[in-house]
């Protein structure tokens, strides 16, 4: 039987657990493959510096090829796999799409998600784009520069912030989102609406609660769209209106899937052999607290390193329970929006505002503890709240009430 660790996806969590495995000493040979033709790369900066064109691709590489050699880590790019088997022997192989044959011990699957597809006559037109690889943000970029007007679909972090990069370059933009409110599955209703005053006072156009119905189009160019009823020109359509988690491999396998990949608190599938880590993965609750049997898929890079991280554990035989508390920051033309913890289930909000000192921070509470904070260019905030969850300390709800105030003078220990 081989050896040796076949990591599939040569994504942030791909790497992270590669590189983890070598911290923590594992001896046997990795390989790190990946479908794309480019070496791992962070995507981050995809929707943001890179679209604008004031990085380069190079920057967002993760290593050096002389990092992957000196620990004998051998990344494969430009292949798919598309079939797992088991011999009767209990050796596996993995096959790619190009017919290459990758003999493994053992299995990990960081396969990500892919851009949710909006059914629509038409979105197979040139420039119908979605915006979730270098490929993508290689495209988008090279389009915009004939283009005046961009239609954005889906107010989710992609569709904002790649909406204010192309405002940034120029663009006249118009962002339209089905639901009621910004980022409505991140962040609560004031933070959505102190975005949404944002944006539209930087010139986006914004329409809520609105579904294009029909893309305008002369021969194969896209020149506009019709959102209920409104005409709205645009050379670019971009959509960016959530992902699905990659799954149809694990389910090839027999690996039990229900919006990801079902992974134990160590990160290892139904099987008790492959692990799946990050963005495909269904994983049970980190929050310390979480209801029990409550599970979660993150969409987050700090989650992609953490549950790496975790996987690592378990495969060198030493399982670490994954505990954390998540965070996630999205950068919006001049905002940073980060936020930290899950605030589902809270039953108050407190708002921290203090326009001249720039600070707009909610904060969550279910009770009396603080469960998760949305922190707009108030990394104060977000910090002390951070601290606060980790510690399993309080910042009482009355005294947080002062933006003045520091939270990390009223935070009480336990
Ligand atoms: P997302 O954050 O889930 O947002 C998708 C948005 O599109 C939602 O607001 C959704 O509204 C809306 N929508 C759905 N169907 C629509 C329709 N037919 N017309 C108009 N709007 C529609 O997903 P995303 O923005 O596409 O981002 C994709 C992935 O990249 C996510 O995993 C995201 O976390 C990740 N990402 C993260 C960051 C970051 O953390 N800073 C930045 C970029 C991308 P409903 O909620 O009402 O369905």
């Amino acid at each position: 039987m081989a050896d040796g660790l076949l990591i599939v996806g040569a994504s942030q969590a791909g790497v992270q657990l590669a590189v983890s495995l070598r911290a923590l000493g594992y001896t046997e040979p990795i390989t790190l493959l990946g479908e794309e033709n480019h070496r791992p790369y962070q995507r981050p900066a995809l929707s943001k510096e890179f679209l604008q064109g004031a990085i380069t691709k190079e920057s967002l590489i993760f290593r050096s090829q002389a990092y992957w050699d000196e620990h004998r880590i051998t990344v494969v790019k430009n292949e798919r796999i598309i079939r797992i088997d088991k011999q009767p022997d209990g050796s596996r192989t993995a096959r790619s799409r190009s017919g290459r044959e990758f003999a493994f011990g053992r299995l990990a699957l960081t396969i990500g998600a892919r851009a949710r597809r909006l059914p629509l006559e038409g979105a197979d037109l040139p420039g119908v784009l979605y915006l979730r690889n270098a490929d993508d943000a290689l495209e988008l970029r090279a389009r915009a520069q004939s283009a005046s007007d961009v239609v954005v679909v889906g107010g989710g972090f992609i569709g904002i912030e790649a909406a204010a990069s192309l405002h940034k370059m120029g663009k006249h933009v118009t962002l339209v989102e089905a639901g009621p409110r910004l980022i409505g599955r991140a962040v609560g209703a004031e933070t959505s609406e102190f975005l949404l005053k944002y944006h539209a006072a930087q010139g986006i156009d914004i329409l809520l609660g609105s579904q294009i119905k029909r893309i305008i189009a002369k021969g194969d160019a896209v020149r506009g769209v019709d959102a209920d009823g409104w005409l709205i020109p645009a050379d670019i359509l971009l959509i960016g209106v959530g992902v699905v988690p990659n799954t149809e491999l694990a389910e090839s396998i027999g690996l039990d899937c229900d919006n990801g990949i079902r992974v134990d608190e160590y990160a290892v599938a139904t099987d008790g052999f492959t692990v799946a880590v990050g963005d495909c993965a269904n994983l049970p609750n980190p929050v310390p607290g979480a209801p029990a049997g409550d599970r979660v898929r993150f969409e987050s890079v700090n989650n992609a390193i953490e549950h790496a991280k975790v996987a690592a554990y378990a495969i060198t035989g030493r399982p670490e329970e994954y505990v954390g508390i998540p965070w996630f920051w999205s950068n919006q033309g001049e905002l940073k929006l980060q936020i930290v913890g899950l605030s589902a289930g809270h039953d108050r909000t407190l708002v921290r505002r203090d326009d001249d000192a720039g600070i707009f921070s909610v904060l969550y509470y279910r009770g009396d503890n603080v469960i998760a904070a949305d922190c707009v260019n108030t990394p104060l905030d977000f910090i002390a709240v951070k601290v606060a969850l980790a510690m399993g300390a309080a910042i009482p709800y009355g005294a947080a009430a002062d933006p003045a105030t520091p939270l990390k003078s009223i935070t009480v220990e336990p």
